[in-house]
């Protein structure tokens, strides 16, 4: 098994190592060395990236495991004999970010505990987010107190340690936020005076180091509530990208960026008003189309007509006015086929049914509809005006 040197020295970036296994993997090839700085995925820590050189070669390493047997394999394109000595280089930013990320995540976990006596069940540390589920619910208050505590442990800059225990010593340990389900040696991470965590993750040494932790936004889940946060780099990063969103809108608004809620809510008010009028004039103008299409109504009460920019609520519209006037039978179609079509009729003339009418004009050309003795009305006809004409005067 490869000695993990990260287990003691999580700053360690370079090292020396010799070759004790090349085995055929999904991704080529994989290889086990005598010691490693390399973190293998586990414990909800994604593992490191970086290259192994050996002589005049170099290889890079896209993934590094761990088996049940403890052994820490590391994912190459290519083969590296057994016995080659071989000098490793681990990528420092995304160590670094998972530094911060996962003893961020401890500090945090930690804060929850000891203001809300709220416990971590279960933590995900990704590339891109990074969360933890509380076993209860809480509030965005009591969210922002464990928030302040945290950063509190963060700036004091406390050292961060350790150290070793066997497991059935651990038993009656009453720092220890959780029980831990390991046997024999324990690895433990202690931020003096806050969190004393079995682990096998790679920690900054003081706190100071994580700079910022920052909850970027809850959600309930499984009766409890799934916290999504940023720790050091990310927090910047994710300051950035809110400070520039913040920005746009208010350039966009030409307003400050602290006024752009207050201004966005009069935006709203102002659409409102807006589309009140732009209703009260449609109404207008169907009212004033009615008045002139009344003049096209003949001798027998019966008005055939097509109104090129009109959709469905306002044909229904015009209809319901033009029978507002006694022994009135009304046929408007919309401007382009397949058309809709509103046939309505006046009180009086209940001997037509433009139920029945509608049903018979869909059943000739085409088109989905129905409706009332009164008012009918139908999708998708293809008709002209014509043709409706010769309908309704039979
Ligand atoms: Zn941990």
């Amino acid at each position: 098994m490869s000695n993990r040197l990260y287990y003691d020295d999580p700053a360690l970036l370079a090292f020396d190592a010799t070759v004790r296994a090349c085995e055929p993997a999904a991704d080529r090839y994989r290889l086990a060395l005598d010691r490693t700085a390399f973190y293998p995925t586990s414990g909800g820590q994604p593992h490191d990236l970086g290259h192994l050189q050996a002589a005049d070669r170099v290889v890079s390493i896209s993934n590094v495991t761990s088996d049940d047997e403890e052994e820490v394999w590391h994912h190459v394109s290519e083969a590296i004999a057994p016995g080659t000595h071989v000098s490793g280089t681990i990528d420092r930013v995304r160590r670094q970010d998972f530094r911060q990320q996962h003893s961020g995540q401890h500090i945090l976990s930690a804060a929850f505990d000891h203001v809300l006596s709220a416990r971590t069940e279960s933590v995900h540390l990704g590339v891109e987010d990074c969360t933890l589920d509380l076993h209860r619910e809480v509030t965005a208050d009591e969210c922002r107190r464990a928030e302040d505590a945290a950063n509190g442990v963060v700036w004091d800059n406390r050292p961060v340690s350790i150290r070793y225990a066997d497991a059935s010593d651990l038993a009656h340990e009453p720092r220890l936020r959780k029980i831990t389900a390991r046997e024999g040696r324990v690895r433990l991470i202690d931020i003096a005076g806050h969190d004393l965590s079995a682990c096998g993750g790679t920690h900054v040494s003081t706190t100071g180091e994580v700079g910022l932790i920052a909850i970027r936004g809850t959600e309930r889940f499984r009766g409890g509530t799934r916290v999504t946060f940023l720790a050091g780099r990310r927090a910047l990063e994710s300051y950035r990208a809110l400070r520039d969103t913040a920005d746009a809108a208010a350039r966009t608004l030409s307003v400050a960026a602290a006024d752009v809620p207050d201004a966005l809510m009069r935006l709203r008010e102002d659409l409102k008003q807006e589309q009140r009028r732009a209703m009260e004039a449609i109404e207008r103008v169907t009212v004033l189309q009615a008045e002139s299409l009344a003049s096209g109504v003949d001798a027998s009460g019966l008005l055939v007509a097509e109104l090129p920019a009109a959709d469905a609520l306002a044909l229904r519209v015009s209809a319901s006015q033009l029978v507002a006037v006694a022994g009135r039978v009304v046929a408007l179609i919309s401007g382009s086929s397949p058309h809709a079509l509103v046939i309505a009729r006046s009180a009086d003339r209940a001997d037509v049914d433009a139920g029945a009418l509608v049903r018979q004009i869909c059943a000739a050309h085409g088109g989905k509809g129905g409706g009332r003795p009164d008012l009918a009305q139908a999708g998708g006809v293809d008709v002209t005006v014509e043709a409706l004409r010769a309908v309704l005067k039979t």
